[in-house]
């Protein structure tokens, strides 16, 4: 049913933005895949229509999605770097798909790029996107305007806080201007699917003008909370072979307060404290000794 390769979709009425969406970059996160499906249906029916320009879907990790894990051995959501994408031969079937990705996309270039996850821990929504080292807090809170109310965290990283995304290598390889990783609730929750709708409406609906029609109803998520909260990457949190979380396992969440030196973890027995007081994001509780990136202590911005 699904490809390894592209999906296009292309408007035969007439040019306009091009926009590559992206589902199952991580095999235990279907709400991209099943998105998708639903949306080719409502095209099918004439329910929407695509009225100019072309969308691109990319199913991320085929073979990790038929087994219903993460990745098959290393994340693909950390694969497109140069070291890995020029690996040869690959040292994992995800390294491999990264290559593959790499090829199949080679000479495209889209407006946007947006790619769907979910989260293990709680049932966060948050878009993911990346930030200037230089750029002060009120420019960080400036990128929070205009993003649709399903979605009330903005997660804002700089260069080499989560190396190796795919978002990013869109942004250099394929000129995406708009480049975000989406975050839509828990891999279980009930409202995924719609929140993907939500981000959809309003990236390819109301930014771009390129879809119309009937919206499914979960589409706008009234009821989403209105306030926004911005956090900022402060530090990153790799793991290691003799990493260990201090907190207990019911304050591995995001937006979990951590207090300025407060042990958060211990590696090699030493003591890991925040360096100012934190909010905990997108904590892994279970992970390999290799894997970056496992959690983040993020300031909050506006307060
Ligand atoms: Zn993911």
């Amino acid at each position: 049913m699904f490809s390894r390769t592209l999906t296009k979709l292309i408007s035969s009425r007439k040019k306009g933005p091009r926009v590559l969406v992206v589902g199952g970059m991580h095999g235990n996160e279907p709400v991209g895949v099943r998105w998708f499906e639903a949306f080719q249906e409502k095209l099918a029916r004439g329910e929407l229509t695509l009225t100019r320009g072309e969308a691109h879907f990319l199913f991320g990790n085929p073979e990790a999605f038929a087994r219903g894990v993460r990745h098959m051995g290393f994340d693909l959501n950390r694969a497109f770097r140069p070291s890995l994408l020029e690996q040869s031969p690959p040292a994992s079937a995800d390294v491999a798909r990264a290559q593959e990705i790499a090829r199949l996309l080679e000479g495209e270039q889209y407006d946007a790029v947006v790619d769907f996850h979910s989260v293990s821990r709680g049932d966060v929504a948050m878009v993911v996107t990346r930030v200037e080292r230089e750029d002060d807090d009120n420019v960080i809170a400036e990128t929070a305007v205009g993003v649709p109310p399903a979605f009330p965290i903005i997660f804002a990283y700089q260069e080499g806080d989560v190396p190796g995304m795919f978002v990013d290598w869109a942004r250099k390889h394929l000129k995406a201007e708009q480049a975000y990783a989406v975050e839509c609730g828990n891999h279980t929750s009930q409202l995924g699917v719609g929140r993907v709708w939500a981000f959809v409406r309003w990236l390819l609906g109301e930014r771009l003008a390129m879809v119309e029609g009937a919206w499914p109803e979960d589409a706008s998520l009234a009821n989403a909370q209105t306030s926004r909260k911005v956090y900022r990457v402060v530090a990153r949190i790799d793991a290691s072979a003799d990493f260990r979380w201090e907190l207990p396992e019911e304050r591995l969440h995001s937006e979990e307060f951590v207090e300025e030196g407060e042990v958060y973890a211990r590696r090699e027995g030493k003591a890991l404290c925040a360096p100012e007081p934190s909010y905990l994001m997108m904590p892994a509780v279970t992970f390999a000794p290799q894997d970056e990136a496992i959690a983040f202590l993020c300031r909050k911005v506006g307060g």
